[in-house]
C-alpha cells in the first residue's frame, strides 16, 4: 500500500479582515514548502474568500470550506450547500470541527422532515454532514476529539471511537474521508497533546477502523493531528507512526505555517 501522503490544513476560523487575505497568500506563495508528492497543503478561508483565495493561492496548495450544509440546499439562511462548494470547485471541506459542535449549529439540528426541528446527537448530524458533502463529491476532513472532563474521566477512546463510528455508520468509501482528531482542550488553549498522547489516539483509531470498518482503511485512511500546532513542536508530533499531518488554527494566519508544513520532511526522511 502507498504510504499515506502528509497533510497539513490551515483553518482560518472567522478571521481574514482588510489586506489579511492578500497578506498570508502571499507568504504561502512566496514560501519554499516541500512539493507533491511529500505534503497537500490546503488552507481553510471563511466561505467569503474562498474564491479570492482560490484564484491567488499557488497551484500546488489547494483550499477547504470549514462547513457546509447537511443536505440539498433550500430554505436554510445563511448556510452554504456542498452543491455550491462543488460549482466554486472547492475540493475540500471541514466538518464537524469542535468550535461547531460546541458553538453553533452543528449539536442542535435533525433533520426530520422538511426543516429541522427535532434535536438530535450532534454526533449523527455530522456524519450526516459527512455523508452528504462526499455523496457531492467533496473531499472531508471530519473533525472529532475529545473534551477536557471526557479525557480526565478516561473516556477518550471511547468518545473517539463513538464519533467514528456515527461515520462509519453513514460511509462505505473511506477514499475521500480524513479524520482530524482535535482534543478540543488543545484547541486554541496553547495546550498541545504530547507526541505520546496524540499517538496513542491515532494508533488507538487506526485499531478501531481496523476492527469495524477494514483493515485497508485502517492503513490507508490519513489522521491528522490538531490543538495548538506551532512551529516549534510540529516537528515532534510529525514524527508519531500514525500521525499523518495536521489541521492548524492560530498558526495558520502566520508565517510559522510555512514550518509546519516543512514538518512534512520528518516522514519522508524517516521512509
Ligand atoms: C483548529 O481550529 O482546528 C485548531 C486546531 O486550532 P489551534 O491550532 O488554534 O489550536
Amino acid at each position: 500500500m502507498a504510504p499515506r501522503k502528509f497533510f497539513v490544513g490551515g483553518n482560518w476560523k472567522c478571521n481574514g479582515a482588510g489586506d489579511d487575505v492578500k497578506k498570508i497568500v502571499t507568504v504561502l506563495n512566496d514560501a519554499e514548502a516541500p512539493r507533491a508528492p511529500s505534503v497537500k497543503v490546503v488552507v481553510s478561508p471563511p466561505f467569503v474568500f474562498l474564491q479570492q483565495v482560490k484564484g491567488l493561492l499557488r497551484p500546488d496548495f489547494a483550499v477547504a470550506a470549514q462547513n457546509c450544509w447537511v443536505r440539498k440546499g433550500d430554505a436554510f439562511t445563511g448556510e452554504i450547500s456542498a452543491e455550491m462548494l462543488v460549482n466554486l470547485q472547492v475540493p475540500w471541506v471541514i466538518l464537524g470541527h469542535s468550535e461547531r459542535r460546541a458553538l453553533l449549529s452543528d449539536q442542535m439540528i435533525s433533520l426530520s422532515g422538511k426543516f429541522p426541528r427535532k434535536i438530535v446527537h450532534n454526533l449523527t448530524f455530522v456524519a450526516d454532514k459527512v455523508a452528504y458533502a462526499l455523496s457531492q463529491g467533496l473531499k472531508v476532513i471530519a473533525c472529532i476529539g475529545e473534551t477536557l472532563e471526557q479525557r480526565e474521566a478516561g473516556t477518550t477512546m471511547e468518545v473517539v471511537a463513538a464519533q467514528t463510528k456515527a461515520i462509519a455508520e453513514k460511509v462505505s468509501d473511506w477514499t475521500n474521508v480524513m479524520l482530524a482528531y482535535e482534543s478540543v482542550w488543545a484547541i486554541g488553549t496553547g495546550k498541545v497533546a504530547s507526541p505520546a498522547q496524540a499517538e496513542e489516539v491515532h494508533d488507538g483509531l487506526r485499531k478501531w477502523l481496523n476492527t469495524n470498518v477494514t483493515p485497508a482503511v485502517a492503513e490507508s485512511i490519513r489522521i491528522i493531528y490538531g490543538g495548538s500546532v506551532n512551529g516549534a513542536n510540529c516537528k515532534e508530533l510529525a514524527a508519531q507512526p500514525d500521525l499523518d499531518g495536521f489541521l492548524v488554527g492560530g498558526a495558520s494566519l502566520k508565517p510559522e505555517f510555512v514550518d509546519i508544513v516543512k514538518s512534512a520532511t520528518v516522514k519522508s526522511s524517516s521512509a
